[in-house]
């Protein structure tokens, strides 16, 4: 503790008060004096929020009694000298009199005329332990790693300003008792965390923290604007609440909010690296309708999440269209977590087909949910939902599962021998977790499938996360035996590294290519230079999204290995899925569509 403690010494005698004051002077604290319970009152007032660690009343005053005082002093509780401990001074030497300074709060009761000693032992015990209190508080409302304050502290201090808020009349508000507040959360940090490791995240997060301290909302305002009060606030983890005191405006709080968000990307030089801290804001300005601070930093996490939807690194301001959909989706998150334990998610199968061999040669698993309010949902709906929530790990555990469970059916109907290979789709944010690897080697274990007969499919946006991690991982699977191929091929940043340091088996060529192909060479050109470089690297060529005949010829003559769209067949459920294997696995398209005799050239001369 650096401050110096103070105590207030309340006694209509002059001499008492100076003979405390000189006892007590030893002790190394500051002492203020009042004659009366009034003088008392005033003090208190000019001591503001610094307060007092103690104050000794004597209770026989002339006017306001020293019990008087206390109650005066309890009556607003959030006033610092409502918890300030209190010691009466009392001749009385009787049971009663110790009660009813019990009963208005004193921690302790001194009679008169008190020793030197007794005064001086009882004061400096009363101030070691309100020392300790306000230790306890600070640590309390204080988050460790940044200094900043903490979620506990935030909510008291949002409680007090929303209580403030409504008890102005309405007109009053926004000059007096209005305020705003961001919720901030970082985009990347636990990537950052994860592959840079914690010790660089806790740097960030502090360098962060002083950003966000030094930040003025009102920076570019009209000169001679006051920098309004502001606190910044860790929740925990990557995410911080801003209290900014005053800012009220729609447009200027969303303004200072773009304006931090940039201030925050600025690239700072962390062990070595350097980093930028991109973060997403949700902007929300205090309303009386907020009943609880619980509300107002739902809302603010809302317009948050809608930033980070939006694209990440803005800010967003709330809006209660936005609180409705929030409703909405948290709907959708919980009815998701009952469709994964009560399985009600399934698979649908859609054939790749050769354009050598004319055969199915695998089929790519697609998750359904079977839900008893909307149908049959398709993925688009609710894996970018579980990819947030973090419920893609239990999602992609059971289409695993369900995986396994239908290759183990197709062993029975099939044999082992003429099963169709299964691929699923892996989401990037899955995709290192370290069980991974070991996950699904157990799968495959416990249901006797043969690693050859699972393929993972991945897009380039899963291994940039994390070039580390996905090495290793990718690298364990392909020793495993599992087909890897790379999905979307052309959508994302498609690189010669990605192709060349990972052991994919396939790529497959996103269908926006495929659909373009027929009008624009450019299109056509990038599938054939694909082909070509998958073939020196020997990788196979996947298209995806075929839908026509005429898609079909160009496909061939660009020399692409296999296809998979609509052409072929949508995807399937499990019996249209082992029907279609039945009846067309080894000779798809029909042979009226090929004019030459040779097998491997089925279809090139169609029309
Ligand atoms: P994707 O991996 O690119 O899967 C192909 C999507 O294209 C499927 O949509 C499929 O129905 C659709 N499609 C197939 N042929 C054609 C065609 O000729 N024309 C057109 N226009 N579309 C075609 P679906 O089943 O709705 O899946 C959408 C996406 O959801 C998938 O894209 C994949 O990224 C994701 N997804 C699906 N299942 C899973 C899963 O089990 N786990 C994860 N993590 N993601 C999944
Ligand atoms: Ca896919
Ligand atoms: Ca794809």
């Amino acid at each position: 503790m650096t401050r110096r403690q103070r105590v207030l010494i309340v006694d209509d005698d002059l001499t008492i008060r100076r003979w405390i004051c000189a006892v007590l002077k030893p002790l190394d604290i500051d002492t203020i004096t009042a004659a009366s319970g009034e003088e008392a009152l005033a003090a208190v007032v000019d001591a503001g929020e610094t307060g007092f660690d103690l104050a000794l009343l004597d209770v026989f005053m002339p006017g306001m009694s020293g019990y008087d005082l206390a109650q005066a002093f309890r009556k607003n509780a959030d006033a610092p000298i409502a918890s300030t401990p209190l010691i009466f001074l009392t001749a009385a030497d009787d049971t009663h009199a110790k009660l009813t300074a019990f009963s208005h709060g004193a921690i302790d009761y001194i009679i008169k005329p008190f020793e030197p000693q007794e005064l001086t032992a009882r004061v400096k015990s009363a101030l070691r332990t309100q020392a300790l209190v306000e230790q306890l508080e600070i640590q309390a409302n204080t988050d460790r790693l940044t200094g900043l304050l903490n979620r506990h502290a935030l909510t008291t201090i949002l409680q007090k300003r929303l209580d403030r808020l409504k008890s102005e009349p309405p007109n009053e508000i926004e000059r007096r008792a209005g305020f705003c507040i961001f919720f901030i959360d970082l985009d990347r940090f636990k990537v950052i965390n994860d592959s840079l490791g914690h010790e660089v995240g806790d740097h960030l997060l502090i360098a962060v923290a002083d950003r966000m301290s030094r930040f003025n909302p009102v920076e570019g305002a009209a000169p001679n604007t006051p920098r309004p009060e502001v606190l910044v606030t860790r929740l925990g983890g990557d995410e911080f609440v801003l209290f900014i005191d005053r800012l009220v405006d729609p447009q200027q709080a969303l303004a200072a909010a773009s304006r931090l968000a940039n201030t925050l990307d600025q690239p700072v030089q962390i062990q070595n690296q350097t980093l930028g801290a991109a973060a997403s804001i949700g902007v929300r300005i205090a309303d009386s309708a907020h009943h609880s601070v619980a509300e107002l930093l739902r809302d603010a996490d809302t317009a948050m999440y809608e930033a980070k939807a939006a694209g990440k690194g803005r800010a967003v301001l709330f809006d209660h269209s936005m609180h409705k959909r929030a409703v909405t989706r948290l709907t959708l998150e919980q009815d998701l977590t009952h469709a994964i334990a009560n399985g009600n998610l399934l698979l649908h199968y859609q054939p790749i087909v050769s354009l050598r061999t004319n055969k199915i040669i695998r089929f790519e698993a697609l998750v359904r949910w079977q839900d008893p309010k909307r149908g049959l949902v398709a993925p688009d709906s609710f894996i970018p939902l579980a990819e947030d929530t973090g419920l893609i790990r239990p999602l992609s555990n059971e289409v695993l599962r369900l995986a396994c469970d239908q290759l183990k059916h197709w062993y029975s109907t099939f044999g082992s021998d003429h099963t169709p290979p299964v691929n699923i789709n892996i989401s990037p944010r899955q995709l290192f977790g370290p069980e991974m690897v070991e996950k699904i080697q157990r799968q495959l274990t416990d249901t006797q499938v043969q690693p050859q007969h699972l393929g993972i499919e991945l897009t380039e946006s899963s291994i940039t996360h994390d070039f580390d991690a996905a090495s290793k991982t990718l690298g364990q699977l392909h020793d495993l035996g599992i087909h890897l191929s790379l999905d979307d091929f052309g959508t994302g940043y498609s690189s010669m590294t990605t192709l060349r340091n990972f052991p994919f088996n396939t790529i497959k060529i996103d269908r926006s290519f495929v659909s373009a192909m027929i009008d624009d060479r450019a299109c056509a050109a990038i599938i054939a230079a694909t082909t070509t470089l998958a073939f020196n690297l020997g990788m196979n060529v996947v298209a995806e999204g075929l839908e026509s005949i005429d898609e079909l010829q160009q496909l061939q003559a660009l020399d692409c290995d296999a296809a998979q769209g609509y052409l072929i067949s949508p995807p399937l459920d499990a019996v249209a899925a082992t029907r279609l294997y039945q009846e067309r696995g080894d000779q798809f398209f029909p042979p009226h569509l090929n004019t030459d005799t040779t097998s491997d050239a089925w279809i090139r001369d169609a029309g």
